[in-house]
């Protein structure tokens, strides 16, 4: 399995790798957003090097709540219908940066995949 290491990885942003600014944070966590359409999105971030949630501590836990609701504050301005919440953990679970980073993806009635939850809609 392919894998970053903390010098190069995207999601460390000592390494000012992350492409902007964080739109939010707080002790351990970030917000990064995406407000394209046709799913606006955003990516719950730990400031921390860990590849996955598992390794998430009970600070990082506790600050990932408040940071998704900041999330949806943020997207609520597109009106999405519903949303659509996970992590891909792991390159066989579709994870690509291998610093842990939570989706929180805007849904809406129109969209194709609309009904078809987090096991179909990210194909
Ligand atoms: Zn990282």
């Amino acid at each position: 399995m392919a894998k970053a290491n903390i010098e190069n990885c995207r999601w460390c942003l000592a390494n000012g790798l992350a492409g902007a600014e964080p739109a939010a944070s707080n002790r351990t966590q970030y917000l990064m957003l995406k407000l394209t359409t046709p799913n606006p999105s955003a990516m719950v971030i730990p400031v921390r090097y860990v590849e996955t949630p598992f390794e998430f501590n009970s600070d990082e836990w506790a600050d990932l709540g408040e940071m998704l609701t900041e999330a949806k504050r943020r997207l609520d301005q597109f009106q999405p219908d519903g949303f659509t919440i996970g992590w891909n953990v792991g390159a066989t679970g579709g994870q690509h940066i291998f610093h842990a980073y939570m989706h929180v993806v805007c849904r809406s009635e129109k969209d194709p995949k609309a009904g078809q939850g987090i096991r179909d809609f990210l194909r």
